[in-house]
């Protein structure tokens, strides 16, 4: 069989659109095209029934009572600004202290830095080496100035799987509302809005095979009430949460990949843990010194963050560049950064800067799987050859007994 190049494994960064989703997205662009809040015509009653109809699906897919719990958004980053500003904002009276972890998302961290600058409080709780985040830190960050936690359910890098029903029962014990950055982890991992105890949930389309520029963000509306202040003034959509004519289109999409999702995101989720697997056995039966980055067993099934000592990530993408995956670097203006969650995570930087992140989807083959792993290894061993560090370390010098001279 022969191998289709390039091939994608960078699920996380974003999915392909579904063709089945595709499909029902389509006569929405040129039939039916109406304003879902023209309430005087056919027009905007069929483009309302249609949202409404995805707004039922999200509601299902995530365990939520009530599909008026779900409102529709741009996307994940439009969501966990609403979500975390939005409570900030009305709760203000009750505390001005927030608790969120380390290793989210730029959208949750960066929002939480504005909200630091205008009076807020934040603390930023560790992770272990696994990227955990223990609920008991949660407990004691919890003061009676605390009006929301925030923790994602899945980590984007690393996969790695957070304690949320846990961490959802003490702040419901203790009366705090609890967000969490769903993204990555929605219709792949068994989750209940209700069991967690989760009051506010961002989800976006994309990761899910559903079109980009659309998201939604669940709102618990009973025990408890979450209210918000609206981040966008306007003609006051969705229940006065989100001004903006809808999406139409790209909600039909995210109702579509919603429901995909629902019947056979558990099938699905079997298939590419066995798929990550393989890879994994694979790379770790023909390579040296290679580590597992991220918890062993709580982790994505479509998450493979690997460091291949002494070969730099970026050489590696460059050496494999028919394959599309991730490094464990982010590119800042001038440099090359070692991503925040490995550092957090207790990484050392020259691990952080040889990981690369295999993220296996909808559509990942095992003939794929075999084709990158054999690619890897070659790619591996030969830039390995070409390093005067690797040649070292073989022949048994300590590098750590090196004095390295700076000019
Ligand atoms: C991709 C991602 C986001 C941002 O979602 P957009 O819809 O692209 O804005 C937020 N959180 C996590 C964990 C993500 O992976």
């Amino acid at each position: 069989m022969t191998i289709k190049l390039p091939i994608y494994m960078d699920y996380h960064a974003t999915t392909p659109v579904d063709p089945r989703v595709l499909d029902e997205m389509l006569p929405y662009f040129t039939q039916v095209f109406g304003n879902a809040a023209s309430r005087n015509h056919v027009f905007g009653w069929r483009a309302e029934e249609a949202v409404e109809h995805a707004r039922e699906r999200v509601a299902a897919l995530i365990g939520a009572e009530n599909p008026k719990e779900i409102v529709f958004t741009s996307g994940a980053t439009e969501s966990n600004n609403l979500a975390i500003k939005g409570v900030a904002e009305f709760y203000r009276e009750k505390g001005n202290h927030l608790v969120t972890s380390v290793i989210e998302h730029k959208a949750v961290l960066d929002t939480c830095k504005r909200l630091e600058k205008q009076g807020f409080e934040v603390t930023y709780l560790p992770v272990d080496r696994y990227g955990m985040v223990d609920p008991d830190d949660v407990r004691k960050a919890i003061t009676n100035r605390t009006i929301l936690v925030s923790v994602m359910l899945a980590n984007n890098e690393v996969g790695t799987i957070q304690p949320i029903a846990e961490i959802g029962k003490i702040t419901r014990e203790k009366g705090v509302l609890f967000h969490s950055d769903g993204v990555q982890a929605i219709g792949k991992i068994p989750f209940d809005v209700v069991k967690s105890n989760v009051d506010l949930l961002s989800i976006t389309a994309h990761k899910m095979y559903g079109p980009k520029g659309v998201g939604a963000l669940y709102v618990r509306r009973s025990r408890p009430r979450v209210r918000l202040v609206a981040q966008m003034d306007g003609g006051g959509h969705e229940r006065g949460n989100r001004s903006g004519t809808l999406n139409v289109p790209g909600i039909v999409g995210l109702g579509a990949a919603a429901e995909i999702m629902r019947r056979e995101g558990a099938d699905e989720s079997t298939r590419i843990l066995a798929l990550r697997e393989r890879l994994w056995k694979k790379l770790s039966s023909s390579i040296e010194d290679l580590y597992l980055n991220g918890h062993p067993e709580r982790r994505l099934p479509g998450n493979l963050n690997v460091a291949f000592a002494y070969v730099e990530g970026e050489a590696m993408m460059m050496a494999i560049k028919d394959v599309a995956v991730s490094s464990g670097s982010a590119c800042t203006s001038a440099s090359l950064e070692p991503s925040y969650v490995l550092r957090a995570m207790g990484v050392g930087e020259e691990v952080a800067h040889s990981s690369i992140r295999f993220g296996l989807g909808r559509y990942t083959s095992e003939e794929e799987v075999d084709y990158v792993a054999n690619l890897v290894t070659d790619k591996v061993n030969k830039l390995r050859a070409m390093s005067p560090l690797y040649e070292m370390v073989k022949e048994g010098i300590d590098l750590k007994s090196i004095e390295w001279t700076a000019h």
